[in-house]
This record gives C-alpha cells, sequence and structure tokens, in this order.
C-alpha cells in the first residue's frame, strides 16, 4: 500500500455528486431508496466516467487497486460501504479506486471503533503506520506497537478483512518489488557511482507497491541492504526518503 494524495475533481462533476447524494438523502428519508438502483443508474452517466477517470489519475499509470496495488483497480469502491451508508454514497471523499478481489473480499464489511473505521484508507493515512512487511514471506501484517506492546488494531482488521497475509499472488508482487529495490542499493553502495537523486529517481520507479514507505519510515529500514544504505551513507538515505516521502512518488515507468 502507498499513501495516496486525493485529486480534486471539476466544478461540474462535484456538483453532479452533491445532486446525487441529495437526492439519496431525500430518499432514504422517504423510505424509497434503493441502493443497488440508485448507483448503477449514475454509473453509466458521463459525470461519474469522468470519476473514475480522476481515480485512476490518482493511482498513478498503472491504475492499480488502492488496496493492493497488485491488481488492476477495476472499479469505483466505497470506502464506507454504500449500502450500510447510503449518506456517503456520492460523497468524493468516499470514493476510491479497487481490484474485483479486494472489492470482494472487503463487501459490506467495515469495522468501526468508535466511530472510526479500522480500516486502512490510503487517501487519507499513511498505510505503514499501521501495516509491515515480512521480506521472507512477502505477506503485509500488522504493526507491532512497542509502546503499547501490541499490534495496530487496524492494522490487523485490514489485513484480515483483504487477507493481505495469505494471498500468494500478492505476496510474489510484493517479493519482486523488494528485491529490485534491494538490487538497486547493492549496486549503488560498493560503487555510488549514481548521484543519490539519480538513485532515488530509480527506487521511485521500481516501487510498484509503495514498500519504500516501509524501507524509509518503518522497520524496513532495518532490514539490509536499506540499513547499509542508512548507516554507510546518511546523506544519499537523507535524500531518498524525502523524496520517497513527496506526494508525486508514483512510480512512472510502466512495467506489464
Ligand atoms: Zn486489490
Amino acid at each position: 500500500m502507498r499513501r495516496l494524495h486525493r485529486i480534486p475533481l471539476a466544478e461540474p462533476t462535484e456538483k453532479y455528486l452533491a445532486k446525487r447524494q441529495k437526492e439519496v438523502n431525500a430518499k432514504k428519508q422517504a423510505g424509497t431508496l434503493e441502493v443497488e438502483k440508485e448507483w448503477s443508474s449514475s454509473r453509466k452517466t458521463q459525470k461519474m466516467k469522468d470519476v473514475v477517470q480522476v481515480l485512476r489519475k490518482m493511482m498513478g499509470l498503472r491504475e492499480r487497486c488502492v488496496y493492493c496495488l497488485d491488481s488492476h483497480g477495476a472499479d469505483i469502491e466505497h470506502f464506507w460501504p454504500k449500502a450500510p451508508f447510503p449518506e456517503k454514497m456520492f460523497r468524493w471523499r468516499n470514493l476510491l479506486l479497487c481490484c474485483t478481489e479486494c472489492g470482494r473480499m472487503k463487501s459490506d464489511q467495515f469495522p468501526l471503533e468508535g466511530g472510526r473505521p479500522l480500516l486502512i484508507d490510503p487517501s487519507v493515512e499513511d498505510p505503514w503506520l499501521y501495516l509491515d512487511f515480512d521480506p521472507v514471506t512477502g505477506n503485509l501484517t500488522a504493526r507491532f506497537d512497542a509502546v503499547s506492546n501490541a499490534f495496530s488494531p487496524k492494522g490487523e482488521r485490514t489485513v484480515d478483512i483483504l487477507q493481505l497475509d495469505r494471498r500468494e499472488a500478492l505476496a510474489a508482487g510484493y517479493l519482486k518489488t523488494w528485491k529490485r529495490l534491494g538490487s538497486l542499493i547493492r549496486d549503488y553502495l560498493p560503487t555510488r557511482s549514481q548521484t543519490p537523486q539519480q538513485l532515488a529517481k530509480n527506487l521511485i520507479e521500481e516501487d510498484e507497491h509503495g514498500l519504500l514507505g516501509w524501507c524509509f519510515d518503518g522497520s524496513g529500514q532495518n532490514e539490509p541492504p536499506f540499513r547499509e544504505l542508512r548507516e554507510q551513507t546518511p546523506e544519499t538515505w537523507k535524500i531518498c526518503a524525502g523524496a520517497a516521502r513527496c506526494p508525486q512518488n508514483e512510480p512512472v515507468s510502466v512495467r506489464q
């Protein structure tokens, strides 16, 4: 997963969503709301196609799923599911792009704690605050917090609902990215023939799964070869970490 930044909609699209939401709210009030019918009638409109375009742009050139970053982002995802929460059905901040598999697993599951979601929304928070990566298996797991001496509840529920610790193809994808990132560092360290900026650019280009967040800010900073990079070349580390944290850090190359 990777922290994403929401792109504002064009004003007419924004107005369209507001109008549809108002209609939904009125129908809900009157007891005549049919959630699926309401949604499918809007999905065919040009304005909703515009919404999908913006979501695709948000997900970068590969248009990947917001949750797994591994499969194609196939359809609009309601972070707060539309059936139990129709009051958020047309709210722009509630719309994401996700793959068929993640969509099927999440479905209407939406755990709350004190009214707040126990599920990571990468468009509002850094997923690596709640997640850890296992460089041996390629699985994503909940992050352990040494202060509270417990695993992150939000991380645990996210991993459980999206089955991020038991999807073979997903783990293979994450491992591939981890190995590519590691190779770049291993090639760099003995010669240092690239500039730190060039190394940062190459890392970002290869980071298909948002792992740099884990490598620079999560426990990945203690894993070789990132640990060596941090200890041996603190200046390069700083430049690469800064570049990886910048909002425009989506990979730019397209790999199929
Ligand atoms: Zn997915």
